[in-house]
């Protein structure tokens, strides 16, 4: 039988079928009344448009039903009762445990009456800079410092003195900050390769930044008929943009990564990609395992499904825009690889500039209006500003100008050239420890660790002991060390080596032991399936951070008696 005669006797059956299925639905309207059939109609109608809105929602059913069904577990009498009670034990214990302050000291909770000398306040003002214990300026802490330099330091304090009051919101008045923050801008879009129409604006951070270049794709989408915008992204990608899906009611997807690279999963990636795509994204690097994701594979789908594609280098952008005039060439990764839109990047990281500053950047002003926001008919006058914040500190982008004026290219090269160095010295030197992995291909500044034989947390617990203060990474447990000028120190890299050496040596001595203290903690928080529970103490934790309660007196007693034995 040829194709041709098949076509006909497919075709044949088929109106069979439908007369058949006609006939069928004729019998069972028999007797029915008109209004009976529109009735009807109209109650499957809306019972279908009330299913499709039940069923895809911003959480997936999935996640909806697991939730349901935790709820309704801690409403089961004593069961809901007692996992409460073990709730309310740990949140307990860290509200004593977490922030107590030492001896003698006290919480301010009302204005002074009559204010303080300036002598006095700064008297006052040791008190609070003698508080912490962790010797960041010894190279001790992953991250969370990037420079430390002093006579940096000295340079953005006269700085911010200099523009302590100005407002970019008011060009007119402070026409000098707004100068300096388009150059920032100018800048960056040129580290990056940006044509001619390449543009950004100035934020308060990273967070800011990727919530900025979420919410003009999210306008975007909208404006090309996308009723609920989706993301599509890492499942490695920084918490800030679960952040903006949450704030702009969009629906993160995250895509699994390749575990053998930790790099994005193109092939899971492109087929995630749907009519409510918004916005693709990768990080360059990402920040648990530090890998580079692959931005040009991904720009190609970009490109091909016509889908704005953002790259989060707020961690290392600042280092791969050096790195292959530090002889560490990588990949392409910004606005020379056609498809990528926007581009994220700290200054406030490895810019070296103080915290509260970032770059968002775009490869053309269209995507930049959608970033916007207008109020024309506000009876304060025509309202329009550039990121979230209304007022904004020009200080910050002042020392934030100083700091790329004075680092220069040559500069910031020479720090990504000490900065890799030592990081692929680390990555190299904990490869060779026995018992451990290392997560991928760093490329960057980010060496993340991981054990077969044994729980990573416990190493994580030895090196605190040890002064140090890595990030804990969970889905899969790891640890991970995130190098900065201070880790190039001499004597810092190698300390940390042989620490690590050596504290994996006692492990393995006994690599089934139990985990203890913090690492305990940590892991029982991945196990928890119940996440709203994870949620609930981390909500705690949140509100400890605002407390300005001491110990009750109860406590302050028994510490009292304790003492005088
Ligand atoms: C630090 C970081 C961000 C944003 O962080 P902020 O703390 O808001 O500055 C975003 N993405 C990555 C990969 C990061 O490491």
């Amino acid at each position: 039988m040829d194709f041709g005669s098949a076509m006909e006797v497919y075709k044949e059956i088929l109106l069979v079928y439908l007369d058949d299925s006609r006939r069928f639905v004729n019998t069972q309207c028999q007797g029915l009344e008109p209004w009976q059939i529109i009735a009807v109609t109209m109650g499957f109608t809306l019972l279908a448009v009330w299913l499709r809105g039940f069923l895809f929602q911003q959480d997936s059913l999935k996640s909806r039903i697991k939730k349901q069904i935790f709820k309704i577990i801690r409403k089961i009498p004593f069961i809901g009762a007692t996992i409460q009670a073990q709730l309310n034990k740990a949140l307990d214990d860290m509200a004593s445990s977490l922030f107590t302050l030492k001896d003698g000291m006290s919480y301010t909770c009302a204005l002074p009456v009559q204010g303080l000398l300036q002598s006095e306040v700064l008297e006052e003002l040791k008190q609070y800079s003698a508080m912490g214990e962790v010797q960041w300026e010894q190279g001790r802490v992953s991250g969370a410092v990037y420079s430390g330099d002093e006579t940096l330091t000295k340079l953005l304090v006269k700085v911010y003195g200099d523009f302590a009051w100005s407002n970019p919101l008011h060009p007119d008045i402070f026409p000098g900050v707004r100068k300096m923050e388009a150059e920032v801008v100018r800048m960056a879009c040129t580290l990056f390769h940006g044509g001619p129409q390449s543009c950004g604006t100035v934020t308060s951070g990273g967070t800011e930044s990727i919530l900025m270049a979420c919410k003009a794709y999210r306008d975007l989408a909208r404006e090309r008929g996308i009723k609920h915008p989706e993301i599509l992204a890492p499942i490695s990608v920084h918490a800030a943009f679960d952040k903006a899906a949450h704030y702009f009611g969009m629906k993160i997807i995250h895509i699994p990564l390749n575990p053998t690279t930790m790099q994005v999963d193109v092939k899971a990636m492109r087929s995630a990609i749907s009519k409510n795509t918004a916005m693709l994204v990768c990080s360059a690097p990402q920040f648990p395992h530090g890998a580079m994701d692959p931005v040009q594979e991904v720009a190609k789908l970009a490109v091909r499904y016509n889908i704005p594609f953002h790259v989060d280098a707020c961690l290392g952008g600042f280092l791969i825009v050096f790195m292959e005039k530090a002889n560490y060439p990588l990949a392409p990764f910004d606005f020379r690889v056609k498809g990528v839109t926007s581009i994220s990047a700290d200054t406030h990281k490895y810019g070296f500039a103080p915290k509260g500053s970032s770059v968002v950047l775009y490869s053309d002003k269209s995507y930049r209006h959608y970033q916007f926001f207008v109020a024309p008919d506000w009876q304060g006058g025509i309202y329009a500003s550039p990121s979230i914040a209304g007022s904004r500190p020009g200080g910050i982008i002042a020392a934030c100008w100083a700091t790329m004026m004075h680092m220069g290219e040559k500069g910031y090269v020479e720090a990504t050239r000490k900065i890799i160095k030592t990081a692929r010295f680390i990555e190299a030197e904990v490869r060779k420890v026995d018992g451990l992995f290392v997560f991928g291909k760093p490329e960057v500044s980010v060496v993340a660790l991981g054990s077969k034989i044994f729980d990573i947390y416990r190493l994580s617990n030895a090196l605190t002991s040890r002064g140090w203060n890595l990030n804990t990474l969970q889905f899969p447990s790891s640890i991970h060390i995130c190098i900065t000028l201070l880790h190039t120190k001499p004597g810092v890299a190698d300390r940390f080596v042989k620490d690590v050496r050596e504290s994996t040596a006692v492990i393995m001595k006994n690599p089934k032991e139990k985990t203890t203290g913090m690492g305990a903690i940590y892991g029982m928080a991945q196990s928890i399936p119940d996440r709203s529970m994870v949620t609930e103490i981390s909500q705690g934790f949140l509100d400890c951070l605002y407390s300005t309660d001491l110990p009750s007196t109860e406590n302050k007693h028994m510490n009292g008696t304790s003492k005088t034995h």
